[in-house]
């Protein structure tokens, strides 16, 4: 009996250390998949428990009962050790992924971006409400054009020298008859050709030519504009462009001068300037210390082109003139890369919404 009380006596001895060994090495790893291997050496099928219980088999039924209930008491100790630490460790874990992924819920939502329009689009209405406010109407045509419309009714017939002036793009295998248009005066040519005079409109619209560096795009845009009645002259065209001028760049003080030039649809013909708006006339970068920016053609309309068109060139007459909005974009706005338009870069376009 003594040698049997003995062997029971070792085994609870045993089995305090061994609850007391495995709360201590739970608590010393910080590591979920450690912990897991430190469970398989108390409580899995070959631990240390498991192995200790086999010698329960040799104790006399009344104590194995009462020694089996001490293995189980154990057993449950370490398994609440166990679920504690492993509540720890998810614990901590969770803690780490927030402060590492840092959600501020402060900050404000993105929300959906809204739209805009294109700043060559918000000019093209400015441009045409203001000239509809003075009485022009707003005339559009085809981007792709005859020969006749784009040149030849414009005094430009074929070998013309200033059809070098234009590097034109032309429709393959339909010859030289058919070309996207360089200039939007084709539009002006078929509203002549379908409307009897007096008129006053402008001709908005996409223009083409093989050209590309920081102040030039293949496609760009162009507003022309023609007056035609009986009595117009150059000093309508000074008061019309000067009002425009004034008004687009909402600038009283602003002056216009007209030089001398050559257009073959014109005659006499003038380059339009207008004091720098950087400036005030006083020189700046952007004109060039003139204190002047180019910013238009214009003319009275050729008699031949009249002709051309089927206007009574005797009875009527009045001018014409061309600019390039995008170019009013850019002073207007102060961009000097004409090339930022067509990137679709939203962080561009944004700021002009
Ligand atoms: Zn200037």
């Amino acid at each position: 009996m003594a040698h049997r009380a003995e062997a029971v006596e070792f085994q609870m001895i045993d089995l305090d250390k061994v609850v007391s060994r495995a709360i201590a090495e739970f608590s010393g790893t910080n590591d979920a998949n450690d912990l897991e291997h430190i469970k398989a050496r108390y409580l899995g099928k070959s631990g240390v428990l498991s192995e200790a219980r086999k010698e329960l088999a040799k104790l006399p039924p009344d104590e194995r009962r009462d020694v089996g209930a001490r293995f189980n008491q154990a057993k449950d100790k370490i398994e609440a050790a166990l679920a504690a630490r492993r509540d720890e460790l998810a614990a901590d874990e969770l803690d780490s992924r927030l402060g590492e992924e840092a959600l501020d819920v402060t900050l404000p939502g993105r929300g959906l971006a809204r739209g805009g329009l294109h700043p060559a689009t918000r000019t093209l209405e400015r441009i045409e409400q203001l000239f509809r406010s003075i009485g022009f109407d707003v005339a559009d045509g085809p981007e792709i054009e005859t020969d006749f419309h784009n040149f030849t009714a414009l005094n430009q017939p074929q070998d013309h020298p200033a059809r070098s002036m234009h590097d034109t793009f032309y429709l393959k295998g339909a010859g030289q008859n058919l070309l996207l248009r360089t200039h939007t005066s084709p539009i002006q040519v078929r509203y002549m050709q379908h409307h009897e005079p007096p008129f006053k409109i402008i001709a908005p619209g996409r223009v083409y030519r093989v050209d590309s560096d920081a102040t030039h795009t293949p496609m760009f845009h162009q507003v022309e504009g023609l007056w035609i009645d009986e009595a117009v002259s150059l000093a309508d065209l000074k008061g019309v462009l000067t009002d425009f001028l004034r008004k687009f760049f909402e600038d009283e003080k602003l002056r216009t001068r007209f030089r001398p030039s050559f257009f073959p649809f014109t005659e006499p013909s003038a380059e339009v300037d207008m004091s720098c708006v950087f400036c005030d006339g006083a020189g700046c970068r952007v004109c060039g210390q003139t204190g002047w920016l180019e910013v238009a053609g214009s003319g009275q309309v050729h008699p031949n082109v009249l002709k051309a068109c089927g206007v009574d060139h005797e009875k009527y007459m009045g001018f014409a003139f061309g600019m390039g909005p995008d170019r009013l974009t850019m002073l207007r706005y102060g961009i000097d890369d004409l090339r930022l338009f067509y990137d679709g870069d939203l962080r561009f376009l944004a700021q002009f919404t």
